[in-house]
């Protein structure tokens, strides 16, 4: 049976020579089998951050648009191997840029969102049995200008294309077989998952596991696109298909994965009187700076007075700082403190009935390890936990197991 299938290589699948050849014998035999492909490519890992670092060089604060065109630049030597790769093997291949294709975004460099994707070329092209190579993280607004969709964003061209084209399925291969408990590389003992639901891989994917871009997953989610993640050097194996439908064939798991993050930062503000609009006067501010603010604690008052918590983005912290100077002054608080050395852990899953049972298991398990909790959030389907960075990895290790996600041995 003949299909349109789209499929996404990462930056460590196509970083030599040898492994584009292996991505081009892949696709070979995917079009030899009858079906028509797109190969959407990220730039040869490594190239991304060596762009980034060499526009540093000349520039600390890179003009975004510049940066956007000198970071486009690594997709761009992808697809064009890739392409002669296939030409090698007697494929008809032709490569495409972003502007190209006319993946049309919006004006906000370094972080873009995709508006629309122009299919009649791509149609025309697959029609005459080509197989196209467009190179991920990259579109054009409408200007003209070139753009780039945010660090990890081929997954997002991968499933716009998907979306637009109508394809059977939007497989992205990457360095690990699928989508994992936990990141494979901090926990050995984690498990690959034959299914996750669009809303537990969207909250992993915010709170901190790149192993999709989050955009991609709200656009597979919003498209109805049917979104698989398999490895790029293994032949076989069925990878992790994002569902839906939570499989009820799984064992009732109450926990689905474990998320973490390194990105973020806490201030407090200390002694603040405890009365109505206090939130505001400190929070305002820090919107009207355009930051972020994650996770928000106040404390329990006592003599009329209370303090005040609240989580930002790491490269956002010294801008919080700064911003609170005066706030300090006309809320009278007695001091603000804060650190940038936290991390925040999270389980997610959409089985988890009792919020206050899942806290408190993981409230022992910690407990036990003698790490202390800072702050907690709770959603739906997640519980996130603050905690000294360099607990991380013990962390996420002992609520693994904790949780008994720990692979059978
Ligand atoms: P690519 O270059 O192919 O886009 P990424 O590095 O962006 O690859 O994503 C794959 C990586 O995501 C894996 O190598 C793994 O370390 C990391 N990762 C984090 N969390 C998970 C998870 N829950 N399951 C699988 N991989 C994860
Ligand atoms: N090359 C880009 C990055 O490193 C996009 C991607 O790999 O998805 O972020
Ligand atoms: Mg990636």
């Amino acid at each position: 049976m003949m299909a349109l299938i789209v499929q996404k290589y990462g930056g460590t699948s196509v970083g030599s020579v040898e492994r584009i050849k292996n991505v081009a014998r892949r696709v070979a035999r995917w079009k030899h089998a009858g079906h028509q492909l797109v190969v959407v490519v990220s730039a040869m890992s490594g190239e991304t951050n060596r762009l980034i670092a060499l526009a540093k060089e000349i520039q600390p604060h890179p003009l975004a648009r510049e940066l956007d065109v000198v970071m486009a630049t690594g997709e761009q030597v992808s697809i064009a191997l890739v392409a002669m790769a296939l030409s090698a093997l007697g494929v008809k291949a032709k490569s495409y840029t972003g502007a190209q294709v006319k993946i049309l975004t919006d004006s906000v460099f370094t972080k873009a969102r995709i508006m629309n994707v122009e299919e009649k070329n791509i149609r025309r092209d697959l029609a005459d049995g080509y197989v196209i190579v467009v190179a991920g993280f990259q579109g054009m607004d409408g200007a003209g200008n070139i753009t780039t969709l945010g660090r990890g964003g081929s997954d997002t061209t991968g499933v716009a294309l998907a979306a637009a084209l109508n394809a059977e399925e939007c497989q992205i291969y990457t360095d690990v077989d699928g989508v994992y408990t936990t990141d494979p590389r901090i926990v050995p003992e984690a498990r690959r998952l034959q299914t996750i639901t669009f809303e537990e891989m969207l909250e992993m994917a915010s709170l901190g596991s790149k192993v999709l871009q989050i955009r991609s997953v709200e656009f597979a989610g919003r498209y109805g696109v049917k979104l698989r993640v398999l490895s790029s050097f293994e032949e076989e194996g069925e990878g992790t298909l994002i569902t839906l439908e939570e499989d009820r064939k799984m064992e009732q798991a109450t926990i689905s994965g474990i998320a973490f993050n390194r990105d973020e930062a806490k201030i407090t503000v200390l002694g603040v009187p405890d009365r109505p609009g206090i939130a505001y006067q400190i929070l305002g501010p820090i919107g009207d700076a355009n930051i972020d603010v994650d996770m928000i604690v106040q404390n329990v008052g006592h003599d009329g007075m209370t303090d005040f918590s609240f989580t930002v983005h790491r490269n956002d912290y010294h801008k919080a700082l700064e911003v609170l100077k005066p706030v300090k002054q006309h809320t009278k608080a007695r001091e603000i403190i804060g650190g940038d050395n936290i991390a925040k852990v999270s389980l997610v899953g959409v089985g988890m009935r009792s919020h206050a049972g899942i806290a408190s298991s993981a409230f022992r398990a910690l407990a036990e390890e003698g790490i202390n909790i800072q702050m907690i959030s709770t959603s739906e389907i997640k519980v996130s936990i603050v905690i000294d960075e360099k607990y991380t990895e013990l962390a996420v290790r002992v609520l693994h197991k904790a949780f008994n996600l720990d692979q059978a041995a």
